[in-house]
């Protein structure tokens, strides 16, 4: 059996090295290393591929996220909802704009932002909500897109682990995730479903206007060379990165859908383990960035160990809720309105899960947590 990694990038470049090393070659002879030509042609293809008039491509996700939130305006004092069961790049930056993140719970079953939780946080103060597409699964947008309209608040999606995920709206139409609200935000670390060989972001708008501050923003503050009009950033994709994008993004799909197979098997070999919840599919489409288990049985950190112990190797996202973490602690949260993420944080762990896992490794992985679960 082929060694099990939690993510198989060197199997994955094998398959496509042609392509990425030709496109790479390119970008070095050519010497356009910043906002060469391939950032242009990758920004036009992710444009197309998720229907959305305008991508700006920026340094990394938390990059993306933070420079949304410029873009839109937000002051500070703003206060901004998102959920308390995420990665920290999600608070940090509302937190480093000196807006007021305000943390809510999240759905025992999709692991997303609770709609009742986000309704009951809002004050005069609230300008804006993110959720956040969690593992790869989208939030429930249409309710998300109800209560900022009833509320005049910004929508800014973290769509950093959901990218390709198609969301089904309630009144039918069908739409790439993160291009759903005002703007979205995502992250192209190597590991994301769509992953360079370095760091890289981008920030998605349907909203012209938005988009074209953002632009300013992500160099300097520039709309018209040396007039820094607004306080900017220096947020760039490289070229290179660019190159290594353009290359995978035809296989966006392919390997979407393999990791919803892995998923599948995954599923059937522990459907029947009591301990085991295996991950629940609200109606929109799943891309499993992770795949999260909940064990039920009280001894997750002991099957961690157990894993790591096999040499199958596991992740626990996340271990400690944001608002427990020292830099987002807050006098005005109530435990009692955590009660789902104070539950997950002990029970959540996430398998390997990449475009190469093969049978032999997910009937390993399932043997042995069912073995120990059932001992
Ligand atoms: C990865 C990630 C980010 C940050 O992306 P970087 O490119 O690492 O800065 C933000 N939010 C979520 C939910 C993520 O998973």
């Amino acid at each position: 059996m082929k060694k099990i990694q939690m993510v198989d990038l060197k199997g994955q470049y094998n398959d496509i090295k042609t392509t990425v090393n030709t496109s790479i070659q390119e970008v070095i002879e050519n010497t356009a290393f910043i906002n060469g030509p391939k950032v242009h042609e990758f920004q036009k293809h992710l444009e197309s591929y998720l229907g959305v008039k305008h991508v700006i491509p920026c340094a990394n996700g938390t990059d993306a996220l933070q420079i949304a939130m410029m873009g839109l305006g937000l002051k500070p004092g703003d206060e901004v909802i998102t959920a308390d069961f995420t990665f920290a790049a999600t608070v940090e930056v509302i937190a480093l704009l000196q807006l007021t993140p305000v943390l809510v719970d999240v759905n025992e079953d999709d692991f997303n932002i609770n709609i009742e939780a986000v309704k009951k946080a809002i004050t005069p103060k609230t300008k804006a909500i993110v959720p956040v597409h969690l593992f790869g699964q989208c939030a429930n947008m249409d309710a998300i897109m109800d209560i900022a309209k009833e509320h005049n608040l910004f929508v800014i999606e973290d769509n950093a682990q959901a990218i390709g995920a198609n969301y089904q709206s309630k009144n039918g139409s069908q739409v790439k995730a993160g291009t759903i609200g005002d703007v979205g935000a995502t992250s192209f670390f190597p590991s994301k479903n769509l992953g360079c060989y370095g760091d890289g972001g981008a920030i998605f708008t349907n909203n012209d206007e938005l988009a074209h501050t953002i632009r300013g923003i992500v160099n300097h503050g520039m709309y018209e060379r040396y007039h820094h009009d607004v306080v900017g950033v220096n947020s760039r994709l490289d070229s290179i990165q660019a190159a290594v994008l353009d290359a995978k993004l035809p296989k966006l799909d392919a390997y979407n859908a393999a990791r919803q197979q892995a998923a599948k098997k995954y599923d059937e070999a522990l459907k029947n383990t009591d301990a085991v919840v295996t991950p629940f599919r609200n109606e929109h489409e799943h891309v499993f960035h992770q795949y999260t288990l909940r064990i039920k049985s009280g001894n997750r950190d002991a099957l961690v160990k157990h894993l790591n112990e096999k040499g199958i190797p596991c992740g626990v996202y996340y271990p400690i809720p944001l608002h427990k973490q020292k830099a987002y602690a807050d006098a005005r949260y109530n435990e009692a309105d955590f009660t789902v993420t104070n539950k997950l944080v002990q029970e959540v762990i996430s398998l390997p899960m990449h475009t190469e896992l093969d049978d032999e490794q997910i009937a390993f992985i399932t043997s042995t947590i069912i073995n120990f679960l059932n001992e």
